[in-house]
């Protein structure tokens, strides 16, 4: 069908639904700024709760979506509104005429180093959720390589459920992560002590208390429930840290020879960007505003601009894929309704 669909980012949400879009007859448009599809999920090593290869996932979203019309290294210059289209100018000097775009240009990490007090970039030891999830993937990482492994720790809530770094709301995905992680690093190190520090546990999805069962029992990771109070780093490098722990009232110190900073997940600037060139509205949170929270968060109020996936708030790979599948549909019916 002729019919132009830009979609704009190539994550697994644009790949999802520009495979749906295929199925159904289409040739969409992806625009992607970076120089691979995939997006964050492109980075990461293993999906809870299966553990299931990022790389398979990833893989089969590419070859199903592998009919469309791909632009890498390209991003939107500007967006036009004419009286019923839009007219998409791409960074490499070509325009597009649409009636429909689709936003999934997704979220981006919290800046852990914007949270000082656990010494981000300061101290040698501590690394984030995502450089961790580097190290799985290429064995890489000097914070890992050259230390014993002894003593892990993992800080949830890094720049979420706070309202000094300007985000109130919970990033959904970090909980599940930690733990994950922590999984990840016992089987690689089994005699390594891990200990994970939480506010709350938000085990929410299908199978994540087994989850959280599994690594208490099976793999001895411990969890403690208070904030971290202090970091700080000893003569060797190793890390110190301190909390209260608000279930037995005890104020608690360990000394890792890692810790791990649960980033949360943000509106990216990009997503922000499009917005603005779309006169596309922004929510409380920061993230793009839907027509509404409950029965249209793939709808814009705009007419013809539909979105996908974590441009809209923090989610999980299952949940951003069954929306990419509702956006493909919700585009086709519009079509539908404008013959
Ligand atoms: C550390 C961590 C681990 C996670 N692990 C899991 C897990 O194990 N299981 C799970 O279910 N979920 C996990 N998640 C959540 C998962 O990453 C998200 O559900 C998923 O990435 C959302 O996909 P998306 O396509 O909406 O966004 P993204 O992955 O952010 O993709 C957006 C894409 O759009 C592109 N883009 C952005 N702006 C523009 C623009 N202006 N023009 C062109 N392109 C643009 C980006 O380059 C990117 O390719 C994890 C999250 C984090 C932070
Ligand atoms: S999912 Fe867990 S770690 Fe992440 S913000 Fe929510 S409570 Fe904190």
């Amino acid at each position: 069908m002729k019919e132009n669909i830009v979609i704009i980012g190539g994550g697994i949400a644009g790949l999802e639904a520009a495979g749906q879009l295929a199925a159904l007859g289409y040739k969409p448009i992806i625009i992607e700024k970076s120089d691979h599809l995939g997006g964050h999920v492109a980075e990461w090593h293993r999906l809870f709760p299966d553990m299931t290869p990022a790389r398979d996932v990833v893989g089969g979203l590419i070859s199903r979506a592998s009919g469309s019309n791909i632009f890498l290294n390209t991003e939107i210059s500007f967006v036009n509104k004419l009286k019923d289209s839009y007219n998409i100018m791409l960074s490499n000097g070509i325009s597009i005429i649409t009636r429909i775009i689709l936003v999934t240009t997704g979220f981006s990490v919290f800046e852990a180093a914007r949270k000082e007090e656990y010494g981000y970039g300061v101290y040698d030891q501590v690394m984030t959720n995502r450089d961790l999830e580097h190290w799985f993937n290429t064995g890489k990482d000097k914070r890992v390589d050259n230390c014993a492994m002894n003593a892990v720790g993992f800080v949830h809530c890094v720049g979420s459920r706070d309202e000094k770094a300007k985000n109130p709301q919970c990033s959904k995905v970090c909980c599940i992560t930690a733990i994950k992680q922590a999984i990840e690093i016992k089987q690689r190190f089994p005699e390594a002590m891990v200990y994970c520090f939480y506010m709350d546990l938000r085990m929410f999805g299908k199978k994540y208390e087994d989850f959280y069962i599994n690594a208490q029992r099976d793999y001895g990771i411990r969890f403690i429930r208070g904030r971290v109070s202090e970091v700080s780093e000893n003569i060797d490098g190793r890390v110190i840290v301190k909390a209260e722990d608000t279930l037995s009232g005890k104020p608690v110190k360990v000394t890792l020879d890692l810790l791990v900073l649960m980033a949360g997940m943000v509106c990216s600037q990009e997503s922000t960007k499009v917005a603005n060139m779309a006169n596309l509205p922004v929510d409380s949170d920061g993230f793009l505003k839907s027509r509404d929270n409950v029965t249209a968060i793939i709808e814009s109020p705009k007419e013809g601009v539909f979105y996908a996936g974590a441009c809209t708030g923090p989610k999980t790979v299952p949940e951003t894929l069954a929306e990419a599948r509702a956006a493909a549909l919700e585009v086709h019916l519009y079509i539908k309704s404008l013959e």
